[in-house]
C-alpha cells in the first residue's frame, strides 16, 4: 500500500483505481438518482479532475443515466464505483469503495430535496457492533466461518486477485 495514491475498487476486486491527489469535495446527495444508483438513502462522493484518476485493474460498466451524466458500477459485483458529466472533466467516485473510506468525512448535503424526512435522527440510533443483535440466528461459528470464507477484496492494491 502507497500513501501518495488514494486508491479503491468494487468488492470483489475486478476493478481498481486510483487517484494521484487526494479526492475532494467529499459529500452526501439524497437526489433520487443517486439513491437508485447507490440502492440506499443517499450517496456518498468525493472526486477529482480526470487527469488525476485512472483504473489500475479492470474496467469500470456504465450505465448512462441522462444525457449528461454517467454511473459507473463494476460488471461483476455491482458495486456502486463512479459518477461524472460528460460535460465536465470531473469524476467522483462512491466514498465507500476507497481504500481510506474513512479519511473523508463529508462536508456538506446535496440533493436536499430527497432527503428523507427522518435523517437527521438516524445518527442517535442505538449502535451496536456487527453480531451482537441476533436476527438472522447468528452464532460465534456462522461468524467464523464468514470471517475465513470473506471473499471480498482487501483494502490495499494486490497483485494477484483472486488469491487462489
Ligand atoms: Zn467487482
Ligand atoms: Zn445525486
Amino acid at each position: 500500500m502507497t500513501d501518495t495514491k488514494w486508491t479503491g475498487g468494487c468488492q470483489c476486486g475486478a476493478v481498481r483505481y486510483e487517484f494521484s491527489v487526494k479526492p475532494d469535495n467529499p459529500c452526501l446527495c439524497h437526489c433520487r438518482m443517486c439513491q437508485k444508483q447507490v440502492g440506499n438513502f443517499f450517496g456518498a462522493y468525493a472526486g477529482s479532475h480526470t487527469d488525476n484518476f485512472r483504473v489500475t485493474r479492470g474496467e469500470i460498466a456504465h450505465f448512462r443515466s441522462s444525457a449528461d451524466a454517467i454511473r459507473g458500477f463494476c460488471r461483476d459485483c455491482g458495486t456502486p464505483l463512479a459518477y461524472y458529466f460528460l460535460s465536465h472533466p470531473r469524476l467522483d467516485v462512491t466514498i465507500g469503495s476507497l481504500d481510506r473510506h474513512a479519511e473523508f468525512k463529508p462536508i456538506r448535503h446535496i440533493g436536499a430535496e430527497g432527503m428523507a424526512p427522518w435523517w437527521r435522527e438516524v445518527a442517535d440510533l442505538p449502535a451496536m457492533p456487527t453480531g451482537v443483535v441476533d436476527t438472522y440466528g447468528d452464532t460465534d461459528e456462522r461468524f467464523e466461518m464468514i470471517k475465513a470464507s470473506n471473499r471480498q477484496h482487501p483494502d490495499h492494491d494486490s497483485d494477484h486477485w483472486p488469491p487462489m
